[in-house]
């Protein structure tokens, strides 16, 4: 049989990697992402360490890999799913099987093959939960060498062509077991036209055919192909777990290690046993015999990246930007990436932010001593507010970071400088709740710079405006006045039932007067000549009541529409004038108001007639014809 077949997807079980730890692994980036190749702090190859006894030492990956679901770690629902189908004799034709790399979709896979077809120790069994582990079917598919169970790497087989070619094996009954087994890791990766030639065999599979798909990207898998399997979701195994599994191997092994080394890796391995088994190989070489210390592990993963990250960060919330270049400056010097200094910057902001909310974080193992205690320091300074505004500032950074053509060490440098120069600034929050404090009267000249900081200086004219958004709209009062008494009722009663006159309503009508049950306007020589029958049907069919609609020759109040732009401008005026809203300019310059909201305005951006005390805001200039915009409508005379 063809040796691709056979596509083995564990690096560490490939046979040139016997004898050798594995790479550092390139996922499971613990808290701080995976440093980019720079900058890994790359430890030396330790040298291939051999057992006492002169044979090849086997990684751990490969030689705690589980022989059955009871050393599944972290997967009990889907254990208990599998026993259960095997004791009652309904194992599916075809299993996916999904779930982070070295998350053990594929042993597990391994595992039901031998489940189907264990024969006992005394060649007698039936399909079992619990393979023997010592019969011949048991020890070929242990040693990749049962002839019906066939492992095949989905990215190089992905074709057409070898779909067909498996379809015409499984034509054949099994030549050695009971059934055959068919192993497809990274199926995602087949393409469209393999997909649709497997999705017949799927769908009637010869009886003594199985299928366990493996995937790390269901989302990747099309709906017919899932349709057709039982999905399997295997989960990250707990942080807990996974150190505890370590500390039995390491017991198993005889090596001594810190629990806190333990801890670490089990954090660094997110979720992946094999990913963790990898990282504590490599620990355990460097240990050369001696035992995995904490700091052994710090070196080893580039934990001693995240001490800079949290100096960093000092520096920058202390707005010491000089600081923060010299820190950077020394990342540079050794070769870490711009990028990765930001996304440090990053998960820490998120660790922070974490250690605000779950305090039991703070005596977390698996974290470094400089997170967990000087982290906390950290944490206990900053609010909530100032660690999401640099978490955003940090995203947004990380983009430009990125963006082509661009000096990424520049780029980054300026964000620091950004962050630097805003991480003392109050939140638009804190400046209002601090003003209001103060007292909307104190003079302007609101927040001193807070001590060390690096002064107040522009920001974006977005926080400011929203400051002077939530200072201006205190004094509302909503009133809604269902009786039609102002010119503004009627045209209400337009709005969004006859969207046309609504309009002619607001922009082209100037109204003279409103008294019970008549209307007065002056019309522009752009109205439709039939607007007051308009007006007359539109009053009629929402009040009940046929009013009169007089055209006059007044000249009447402007529209409705150059109202409101009026009335906007009133706000604009008084907004600026107010003393908060002044110590808001004052205190960002550069910033500007953008809008003026008042939650008590109607559609025409008015106040309501009734709530309106302020004899400033009256529209109508204090010689016109008293008309309907105020509730003072008197009889007709
Ligand atoms: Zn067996």
């Amino acid at each position: 049989m063809a040796s691709d077949i056979f596509g083995n997807p564990l690096p560490p079980e490939a046979p040139e990697d016997e004898g050798l730890p594995p790479p550092p692994p390139q996922e499971g980036p613990g808290l701080f992402g995976e440093p980019d190749p720079p900058a890994a702090a790359a430890p030396p190859p330790p040298p291939a360490p051999v057992a006492a006894t002169g044979t090849p030492y086997r990684v751990l990956a490969r030689k705690y890999r589980p022989q059955n679901f009871a050393d599944l770690i972290g997967q009990e629902a889907l254990v208990k799913t599998l026993r259960n189908a095997f004791a009652q004799g309904r194992v599916h034709h075809a299993f996916m099987l999904t779930g982070v790399r070295g998350v053990g979709k594929t042993t597990t896979a391994r595992i039901i093959a031998r489940a189907l077809n264990c024969i006992g120790p005394d060649g007698q069994g039936g399909p079992t939960p619990d393979p023997c582990g010592v019969c011949a079917e048991c020890r070929a598919i242990l040693a990749d060498r049962h002839p019906d169970v066939q492992e095949l790497d989905a990215a190089s087989n992905n074709g057409i062509d070898d779909v067909r070619e498996l379809r015409e094996r499984l034509r054949f009954r099994p030549a050695q077991g009971r059934f055959k087994v068919i192993i497809l890791d990274e199926v995602h990766m087949m393409s469209t036209a393999a997909f649709n030639a497997l999705l017949k065999t799927l769908e009637e599979p010869p009886p003594d055919v199985k299928f366990m798909l493996a995937t790390t990207e269901l989302r990747k898998v099309p709906t017919t192909i899932l349709s057709r399997c039982q999905t399997f979701h295997l989960r990250r195994v707990p942080q807990d777990q996974l150190m505890a599994h370590f500390q039995r191997i390491c017991g198993l092994e005889a090596v001594p290690a810190e629990a806190e080394a333990l801890a670490m890796v089990a954090r660094a391995a997110d979720g992946s046993v094999r990913d963790g088994l990898s990282i504590l190989d490599q620990a355990i070489a460097m240990a050369g015999g001696g035992g995995v210390t904490a700091e052994a592990v710090v070196d080893m993963l580039g934990l001693a990246e995240r001490g800079l990250a949290v100096s960093l960060m000092e520096a920058l919330m202390a707005g010491d930007a000089a600081a923060a270049l010299a820190l950077s400056e020394q990342a540079h010097a050794r070769g870490t990436d711009p990028g990765v200094v930001l996304s440090d910057l990053l998960e820490l902001t998120h660790l922070l932010s974490r250690m605000k909310s779950v305090p039991a974080l703070r005596k977390d193992p698996a974290l470094p001593e400089a997170e967990r205690v000087r982290g906390a320091q950290l944490a206990d300074r900053l609010s909530i507010p100032v660690l999401a505004r640099c978490w955003q500032m940090l995203l947004k950074g990380m983009q430009e970071v990125a963006q082509d053509g661009v000096d990424r060490r520049a780029a980054a440098e300026m964000v620091l400088i950004r962050i630097a120069h805003v991480a003392e600034l109050p939140t638009p929050g804190d400046l209002v709740r601090r003003l209001t404090e103060q007292g909307a009267g104190a003079p302007a000249g609101p927040a001193a710079p807070p001590p060390g900081g690096g002064g107040l200086r522009a920001i974006a004219g977005g926080g400011a405006a929203m400051a002077v958004a939530q200072a201006v709209a205190a004094p509302v009062e909503a009133v809604a006045a269902p009786v039609v008494a102002t010119y503004r009722d009627i045209a209400a009663l337009a709005h969004g039932r006859k969207p046309m006159l609504h309009a002619h309503l607001v922009h082209s009508v100037h109204p003279v007067k409103v008294t019970p049950g008549r209307v007065e306007i002056r019309t522009k020589p752009d109205a439709p000549r039939d607007l007051a029958q308009q007006i007359t049907a539109l009053l009629l069919e929402t009040t009940g009541t046929r009013w009169t609609v007089a055209l006059s020759n007044a000249e009447g109040e402007p529209t409705l529409a150059d109202q409101g732009r009026a009335a906007e401008q009133d706000r604009r005026a008084l907004a600026r004038t107010h003393p908060l809203v002044q110590a808001v300019l004052e205190a960002f310059p550069g910033a500007t108001i953008e809008a003026v909201r008042d939650a008590s305005l109607d559609n025409y951006g008015l106040p309501p007639p009734s709530a309106d005390s302020d004899p400033g805001r009256d529209f109508a200039p204090p010689d016109a014809e008293p008309a309907g915009l105020d509730d003072d409508i008197s009889p007709e005379d």
